[in-house]
């Protein structure tokens, strides 16, 4: 019985754990590495195991940080079955399907290079064929049901209240006589978060892998978060400009949607257009309004009416190319949320062409931006920026709004893991080298056992 760490080991980025129990092997994710050229050069490398011999996978939640490999894990001999939540497997399929038309086109676009300089040409990491077969491989189940996965494997998936789906897993072993609980807490997402219930913790673990992206970070208040996004709104209202909300297509578009609809009155919305300009956001949401029977209770009230969309009369669902160029006419009164949220790609660089360079338009970041985004740059102050080889000169009202993160904080975390009976040992994963520590530090400060998960770590789960 053993546990070996090989992605989001000292890193945010490409979630996957290798469980080895009484002859089976198990993955606990197979995320893509995200974050530059250099760093995602690394998921073509050969996995450090064969695909062929992997039994199963539990998949914590549908991101593609934790899903991204699932296609290339097929690709390369993968046949077992796929492990997730019925919400996962539905936005998994979405994800995962951009994922690949993402890959293709960036393959596309690099061969063209290479074919005008006699370079080798690149074959993309996998393509639409793949994605189909994950989803083929893929079974869904409800939460808090319990699953045999494998001889002396059960899993049951509860509520990590991160994104529609996401899950916490918890995995009872057995091998030889004895047993263990492992318990993953794949992504957790902020108590009181919209939409979402609270995450779940188990009652009882011998050993925990933590996530610890935010585990040296408190959040911005919700509320003044909330408050700020008005006043910027009423501000907007007064220059009769247009307010872009460059926005991830699961979770970040949801929830603003979610809190225009529910201050519609309060926030003088009925004079605007909203809209949500991006076909993936637009799966995402009715993904989301399908499954409402897991929203927590407020967000049942909010989001009620046909099709339980939220109750926003002046929002328009934009899918087509030519309803999204109509909106670029539009001078003011406009709401836009479209993709990409790190305005690296997508319908927000149309938005942004059009409006960035006028005074009465007001940009609103709600997440991270990484060094290297054009929404950094814009965060940063640029007063020019290149937008499809275009000069853009920018003049726009520029404003950040934290506070909305999917992501618990460190008092999420500590919350989370405070609840579980007899405070077991914990490694922690999924978070840079800085916020593991500092959260490791916080934990044995409280008399916890935490470790940081190191790649290629092997831990013998029958000596804890
Ligand atoms: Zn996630």
């Amino acid at each position: 019985m053993e546990l070996e760490f090989y992605g989001a080991a000292g890193q945010v980025t490409g979630s996957c754990h290798i469980l080895r129990v009484g002859g089976s092997t198990i993955l606990l994710d197979c995320g893509l590495i995200q974050g530059g050229r250099k760093a995602e050069a690394a998921n073509v490398e050969p996995f450090p195991f064969d695909p062929r011999e992997v039994d199963a996978v539990v998949l914590s939640h549908a991101h593609i940080d934790h899903s991204g490999r699932l296609p290339l894990l097929v690709k390369r001999g993968f046949r077992g079955d796929i492990h997730a939540q019925n919400a996962t497997k539905a936005i998994a399929a979405i994800l995962l399907a951009d994922s690949a038309d993402l890959e293709a086109s960036q393959v596309r676009r690099e061969n063209r290079r290479r074919r005008e300089q006699h370079k080798a040409l690149l074959e993309p990491l996998y393509d639409s064929e793949h994605v189909a077969d994950v989803l083929e491989q893929m079974i869904g189940h409800r939460y808090d049901k319990t699953i045999s996965v494998a001889p002396g494997v059960t899993l049951c998936f509860r509520d990590a209240g991160h994104i529609m789906g996401s899950a916490v897993v918890e995995l009872a072993l057995t091998e030889g006589g004895d047993s263990r609980m492992l318990v993953f807490s794949g992504d957790l997402g902020q108590y009181d978060t919209p939409i979402l219930r609270d995450p779940v913790s188990p009652e009882r673990a011998d050993l925990v892998l933590m996530e610890s992206t935010y585990g040296d970070r408190r959040h911005r208040d919700r509320q003044n978060s909330l408050e700020e996004f008005a006043q910027v709104l009423e501000q907007a209202k007064k220059d009769h400009g247009n307010v872009l909300i460059p926005a991830f297509a699961v979770g970040r578009s949801q929830e603003v949607l979610y809190h225009l609809g529910k201050n519609y009155d309060a926030w003088g919305l009925e004079g605007w257009h909203v809209f949500l300009d991006s076909p993936l956001a637009i799966e995402a949401s009715e993904i989301y309004w399908e499954f409402k029977h897991l929203y927590d209770e407020e967000a049942g009230a909010v989001f009620q009416g046909e099709y339980s969309m939220p109750a926003l009369p002046n929002l328009h669902l934009t899918r087509s190319t030519e309803e999204s160029r109509v909106i670029e006419r539009l001078k003011g009164g406009a709401i836009i949320i479209a993709g990409s949220g790190m305005c690296n790609g997508g319908r927000i660089l149309h938005h942004l062409k059009a409006n960035l360079s006028r005074r009465e338009t007001h940009l609103v970041f709600t997440g991270y931006q990484p060094q290297g985004t054009l929404g950094r740059r814009l965060i940063d102050g640029a007063t020019t920026v290149r937008i499809h080889g275009d000069e853009v000169s920018v003049r726009a009202d520029i404003h950040t709004i934290g506070g909305l993160s999917a992501h618990g904080d460190q008092a999420d975390l500590l919350r989370w893991y405070r609840a579980i009976e007899g405070s077991p040992p914990v490694y922690l994963v999924h978070g840079d080298i800085d916020a593991a520590e500092q959260l490791r530090r916080t934990l044995k400060e409280q008399g916890s056992i935490a470790h940081l998960a190191l790649p290629e770590r092997r831990i013998d789960l029958m000596r804890l």
